[in-house]
């Protein structure tokens, strides 16, 4: 092994880099996880963390990843045989309706070119078409990881509320929590699954499941088989601060300073700096003559930006250069789009400058990896952040 000088750029989509202050946070002893110290630290994660999802109602802390939380969700609320509408956004809304299909249960999907967020418009025709309300549930992905697409949650409520639909609204907000606005009363979302290794700056270890109170009556008496999964086994204990096995404690030490930074920064202004992060970016892409993923007006996410490499030229071999000269992680296309783009994260603890050395690795490793375009992006992005107040900043 030969030492590399200076810090990694992890510009994937998730995990992201987690803040010194959190890294410390974690670093405290481990505590016994029945004592009244515990129940403190219990108490403080799980109340929280709901401020983050803008919900009153319950948050479920899960020692897993996100993928674990999208099963909790799933099997909490829906029985072998039910019938699901998903949306087609991409490769994590794909995996989902795997999951979901393993499970038992009948996921339908309504077939997306995965260049945008989900289509309301769309999801409110099949609803309307389903005069006998066999659909249970409405299943959309909030940022869509794999193609750097917002899909609109408010307009998908209002589409099950304009037929007057009884579905259950289910979104996987995992990328999306903390980067980009979520609100889950306001937009009457009944399951929000989320992640702790992306929007909230903290290592992968936990995942999350927001229930709504209708969500959890279905859950009492409907839902599959399940134990570990259970949300019953959990709201009961979490109500005295504690879990009904052993949490990972240092993980909530962390998430408790994480939020703390959160609400320091103001979380408006999160949103509205990962807004002009990925507005810069999506400058320096055009200026590269390259095509960002995302053709959707006004779904462009916050959190990443997906970049088709021209046709005959490989995504991973320009990732693998980016990574040999400049020491810099970037995120690979998935599945349907694998070899064909390339992801540049720019969410979590992040600023201008790191944006900025960031796309400078990117449009140099575009001449190391022999990739036409045109010189000059990360000048064009540069004249942007001098020119767009920053939140917080500026303004
Ligand atoms: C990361 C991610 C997942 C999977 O989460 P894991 O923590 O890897 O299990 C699912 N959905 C979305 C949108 C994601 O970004």
């Amino acid at each position: 092994m030969t030492h590399v000088s200076g810090r990694h750029f992890l510009q994937i989509p998730g995990p992201s880099p987690v803040p010194d202050r959190v890294l410390r946070a974690m670093s405290a002893q481990v505590i016994d996880h029945r004592s009244p110290e515990f129940a403190d630290l219990g108490f403080k994660a799980l109340s929280s963390i709901k401020s983050i999802f803008k919900t009153e109602h319950d948050v479920i802390i899960f020692p897993a990843s996100g993928t674990g939380a999208w099963e909790a969700a799933l099997s909490n609320v829906l029985s072998e045989g039910d019938h699901v509408l998903m949306y087609e956004t991409g490769h994590f809304a794909t995996l989902w309706k795997k999951m979901a299909e393993k499970l038992g249960i009948q996921a339908e999907f309504i077939v997306g070119d995965w260049r945008g967020g989900a289509d309301a418009d769309q999801i409110e025709q099949r609803l309307r078409a389903d005069t006998e309300k066999k659909i249970k549930a409405v299943c959309v992905v909030h940022n869509e990881t794999s193609t750097g697409s917002v899909s609109p949650i408010a307009d998908v409520r209002r589409a099950l509320d304009a037929v007057d639909h009884p579905a259950l609204l289910m979104v996987d907000t995992i990328s999306g929590l903390g980067s980009v606005d979520f609100r889950f009363d306001e937009w009457g979302v009944d399951v929000a699954v989320s992640g702790s290794q992306k929007g909230l700056m903290l290592p992968p270890g936990i995942s999350f499941n927001a229930v709504s109170k209708r969500a959890l009556d279905v859950s009492k008496t409907g839902g599959m088989r399940r134990s570990y999964w259970d949300w019953g086994d959990m709201v009961g204990i979490n109500g005295k601060g504690y879990f009904p096995y052993t949490p990972a404690t240092n993980m909530l030490y962390g998430m408790v300073e994480a939020i703390e930074m959160m609400h320091e920064e103001g979380l408006q202004t999160i949103f509205d700096r990962h807004q002009r992060h990925a507005a810069a970016t999506r400058n320096a892409v055009r200026a590269w003559g390259l095509e960002v993923l995302c053709s959707r007006q006004g779904h462009e996410s916050g959190v990443l930006t997906a970049v088709l490499m021209p046709e005959g030229h490989s995504a991973d071999n320009f990732r693998a250069e980016a990574l040999k000269h400049y020491n810099i992680s970037l995120g690979s296309g998935l599945s349907k789009v694998a070899d064909k783009v390339f992801r540049i994260g720019h969410l979590g603890d992040i600023n201008d400058l790191t944006l900025i050395g960031a796309l400078s690795g990117v449009e140099m490793a575009l001449s190391k990896a022999g990739v036409p375009h045109e010189k000059g992006g990360v000048a064009v992005a540069m004249q942007y952040l001098q020119d767009t107040p920053a939140p917080g900043i500026d303004a």
